[in-house]
C-alpha cells in the first residue's frame, strides 16, 4: 500500500504527510513512482504475449515529468492536443511511438504532427483525411494514420464517459468505415497504418472489449486491408471503492493474442487512468468547520477546481484524514469545497473519525483527470504536484502564482 498510517499519522511510500504540509502549501496533488511503475509493469506483464505498443494516455495525467518517467519504462504516448502532443515530445517520447487521436484536430495541429512524423494520427471523418492529404501533399510527406471505427458496443461505464456507442460522435459508423476504405486511394498523400476503437473509460468487465474484437475482426475482413496496427484504445477501470470489482485484464489479454495471430498484425493500447489513478493523492486543509443542524460541513481548502471528477461525473472518492482521531464526529458530514457552486462538493459520510479545523485530508485515488482537468476557476492558482521517488520528495510541478493568472 502506498498511503498507510503509522500511529495515526497518514504516510506515503514511508514519508509522513503531515512533512510534506510544512513546506508545500495545500492544496497539492501528491504521487508515488513506485505505485506508477508497478501499474505499468503490471499492464505490461498482462500483455507480455502480445508484446503490445503502449501509449499512456497524455490527458489522464499530463504532467511532464510523469510521462517522461512512463517514457522511460518504454511508454509513448496517446495525445489529443498540440498541447499534449508537445509536452509528449518534451518528456522524450520518441515521435515512432505517439498517437494523435481526437475528432477535432485543427489544421495548425494536424501540420505540427506531421511535421514530427508521430507513428499514427487517427483520424474519426472523411474531412479529416481531405486535410490530411491536402497537408501533407504541400509538405511532400506520405502520413501514416488510423481510421478511428465507432463499433456501436455499449461499454457499460457511465454514460458520460462511453464513446463506443452509435449515438456517440466518436469514430466513423462500420457503413463510412467501408467507404472510407473502398475510397481510400483518392488519398495519395496517406498511407492506412491503423485501425482503432476506444469505447469508454472506467470499463470494468471485459465483455465490451470482447464484443469489440469480434465486431473489429467482422470488418477488418469486409474491409480486406492489412492493417499493420489495430490500437485497441483505453478505458481499464479501476476499483474505487472497496467492494468494486476489478477488471480480468488476464482474460482479456488471451482475447487479444488470439485475435492479433488471426490477424497477423500489432497491437497498440492507450491506457490511462489503470496507469495513474490510484497513484496520486489530493492533500488539502480544513478551513471551516460549520455545523447546519446534523451536518458538518467540512470546508476545505481545494476546491472543483481542483478536482473536478465528483462535479462532472458525481465521481466517489474516499477522503481520509491524515491525522486519524480515535474520537467520532458528532453528527454526518459532508466534505466540500470552496467555489461559488453548488455542485463544489465531494463526499458524504454518515460517520467520521474527528476533524478539526486546520487539520489535513487527503482525497485518495486521484492520480488520473485529476490535476489534468484542473482550472483557475474562481481565479484559483493550479496547485502544486509532488512525486514521491525513493524516498525523495520532488515538485514536479510549482504552485501557479496568483499573479500569472490575473
Ligand atoms: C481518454 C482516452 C484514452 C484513455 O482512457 P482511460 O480510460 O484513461 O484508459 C485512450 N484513448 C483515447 C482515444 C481516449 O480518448
Amino acid at each position: 500500500m502506498t498511503l498507510n498510517y503509522k500511529n495515526s499519522n497518514l504516510f506515503i511510500d514511508n514519508l509522513s504527510i503531515k512533512n510534506i504540509t510544512k513546506k508545500n502549501i495545500t492544496p497539492f496533488y501528491i504521487y508515488s513512482f513506485k505505485k506508477i511503475k508497478n501499474n505499468y509493469q503490471n499492464f505490461s506483464n498482462y500483455f507480455k504475449k502480445v508484446s503490445p505498443l503502449i501509449c499512456f494516455s497524455v490527458k489522464s495525467n499530463s504532467n511532464v515529468s510523469i510521462i517522461s518517467e512512463l517514457g522511460r519504462m518504454g511508454s509513448g504516448a496517446d495525445v489529443v492536443s498540440e498541447g499534449e502532443l508537445l509536452k509528449a515530445l518534451k518528456a522524450k517520447i520518441k515521435p515512432n511511438k505517439i498517437v494523435f487521436s481526437g475528432v477535432g484536430k485543427t489544421e495548425n495541429e494536424l501540420k505540427v504532427a506531421i511535421k514530427k512524423r508521430v507513428l499514427l494520427i487517427n483520424i474519426e471523418s472523411e474531412s479529416e483525411a481531405k486535410l490530411i492529404d491536402k497537408i501533407s501533399k504541400k509538405m511532400r510527406r506520405i502520413t501514416s494514420i488510423g481510421i478511428r471505427i465507432n463499433p456501436g458496443v455499449d461499454a457499460n461505464t457511465l454514460s458520460k464517459i462511453s464513446t463506443g456507442k452509435l449515438d456517440s460522435k466518436f469514430g466513423l459508423p462500420k457503413s463510412n468505415f467501408l467507404n472510407l476504405c473502398r475510397n481510400f486511394k483518392k488519398f495519395r498523400n496517406l498511407k492506412i497504418k491503423a485501425l482503432s476503437v476506444h469505447i469508454g473509460s472506467q470499463i470494468t468487465s471485459i465483455n465490451p472489449y470482447r464484443k469489440t474484437l469480434n465486431v473489429l475482426y467482422k470488418i477488418i475482413k469486409l474491409s480486406r486491408i492489412n492493417f499493420e496496427y489495430i490500437d485497441l484504445g483505453g478505458g481499464f477501470g479501476i476499483p474505487y471503492q472497496n467492494k468494486q470489482k476489478k477488471i480480468d485484464i488476464g482474460r482479456y489479454s488471451k482475447l487479444v493474442n488470439k485475435f492479433k495471430k488471426k490477424l497477423n498484425c500489432k497491437i497498440i493500447f492507450e491506457p490511462g487512468r489503470f496507469i495513474v489513478g490510484n497513484t496520486g493523492t489530493l492533500i488539502s486543509r480544513i478551513v471551516f468547520i460549520k455545523k447546519n443542524r446534523n451536518k458538518n460541513f467540512v470546508i476545505l481548502d481545494a476546491g472543483m477546481n481542483d478536482f473536478m471528477r465528483p462535479a462532472l461525473y458525481n465521481a466517489k472518492h474516499n477522503i481520509i484524514p491524515v491525522l486519524k482521531l480515535k474520537k467520532q464526529m458528532n453528527g454526518n458530514v459532508e466534505f466540500v469545497g470552496p467555489i461559488c457552486e453548488s455542485t463544489d462538493t465531494f463526499v458524504k459520510y454518515r460517520n467520521y473519525s474527528l476533524l478539526n479545523e486546520n487539520n489535513y485530508v487527503a482525497i485518495t485515488n486521484v492520480g488520473a483527470y485529476g490535476s489534468s482537468l484542473s482550472s483557475n476557476y474562481n481565479t484559483r492558482p493550479l496547485a502544486s504536484e509532488i512525486l514521491i521517488k525513493k524516498g525523495k520528495v520532488k515538485i514536479i510541478r510549482r504552485r501557479q502564482k496568483i499573479s500569472e493568472i490575473i
